[in-house]
């Protein structure tokens, strides 16, 4: 193992000052309440790149919806992505809802309790499997994501980029070697929450910290450059023009996504991306008759939306419009009256779109 860093902490002192502190002072978070594989499992997906506050809402509302592996593997994917709608990442919804379909029908809908099993699993990485492993079934594997390797990037002193794909695996080296045998569901959950509320990406808050006297960072004042994280490209901007396309009925036309790649499954308005500039509406005009045979006359432009995804960022310029000629029967594209559109699943930034229509403001 290239990294050392670990062998210079009094492990057990370490394990016992952080166990201690988190079993007196963590949250009460509903995904803790029991120790149910499919609830964890289910809270470690939602809380990928999501805030703790922003997820206790959905993950209430998702479990009352599918409360077991059964109901979830059932469930309909429509209203998988509709429970999920507004949390964002959307192939996070779909992979969990595969992978809870294979626990269902390989396993009796038990969440399998050792690695190579679990690893297989649809959507199920080396952080989730972890997680789900060390917290319901007391395994002794570590759960490292980008908090945790700030948190160990401080207090080992460790200065490789987090932001590389290779540099997980030295972390999950080390938390191995430190992992706390007896209590390895205190000892992640403890780097977690420590992360979290402490160990914070900004101004961390050593003073009150309950493993201070162990943080090499913190005795050598180095606790604001760690962790190194080299920065991200900012994300690519695709200008789209999106219709929001009415029939005779007042109708509105929507399109389903594919069931492949960006928000895969979900519906939209028809949009398309374009060329900068100032002929959007023609472009939009103009693709609707190529790609979806629908002949309309498109009309103003109602607003602008902008959506940033993480490699990516929509500028969406929103038109009205009106079919002039019968659209084509697809089974991807329909009219809908515009109060039902609610009862399908969109991503945020036709979301508001929705609201637009709903309110009037177009
Ligand atoms: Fe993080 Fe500061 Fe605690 Fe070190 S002392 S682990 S930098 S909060």
């Amino acid at each position: 193992m290239k990294h050392y860093a670990w062998t210079h902490l009094d492990k057990e002192k370490f394990q016992n000052n952080l166990i201690r502190w988190f079993e007196s002072e963590h949250r009460d978070l509903p995904w803790r309440k029991d120790r149910d594989p499919y609830k964890i499992w289910v809270s470690e997906v939602m809380l990928q790149q999501t805030r703790v506050d922003t997820v206790i809402p959905y993950f209430e509302r998702f479990i009352n919806r599918f409360p077991t592996v059964k109901a979830l593997a059932e469930a309909d994917e429509e209203t998988v992505l509709k429970t999920w709608e507004g949390l964002g990442y959307y192939s996070r919804a779909r992979n969990l809802q595969q992978g809870v379909r294979e626990v269902h029908d390989k396993y009796g809908a038990k969440v399998p309790d050792n690695k190579r099993d679990i690893s297989r699993l649809k959507g199920v990485g080396p952080y989730t499997a972890g997680a789900i492993l060390s917290i319901a079934y007391g395994k002794a594997e570590p759960a490292v994501d980008g908090n945790v390797m700030r948190v160990l990037s401080r207090i080992l002193l460790i200065e490789d980029d987090i932001a590389k794909p290779k540099t997980r695996k030295i972390f999950e080296e080390i938390a191995t070697e430190i992992i706390s045998e007896g209590k390895t569901s205190e000892f992640n959950q403890g780097l977690m929450e420590l992360g979290a509320m402490v160990c914070t990406p900004k101004s961390p808050k050593c003073l009150l910290c309950p493993v201070q006297e162990h943080c090499q960072a913190f005795a050598k004042g180095r606790q604001d450059e760690l962790p190194n994280k080299s920065r991200k490209k900012p994300p690519k901007v695709v200008p789209m023009a999106v219709g929001v396309v009415r029939n005779e009925q007042d109708e509105v036309l929507i399109h389903r996504r594919p069931q492949q790649g960006l928000l895969a499954g979900m519906w939209e308005f028809p949009g398309f991306e374009v060329s900068r500039g100032d002929n959007k509406k023609e472009q939009l005009a103009k693709q609707l008759k190529e790609v979806y045979k629908v002949v309309a006359d498109i009309d103003i432009r109602l607003r602008n939306i902008q959506h940033v995804f993480t490699h990516l960022k929509w500028e969406l310029a929103v038109y009205q419009g009106k079919v002039n000629r019968p659209v084509p029967e697809r089974s991807d594209l329909k009219f809908v009256p515009v109060d039902e559109l609610e009862n399908l699943p969109f991503p945020v930034s036709h979301q508001k779109i929705i609201q637009m229509i709903q309110e009037g403001t177009e």
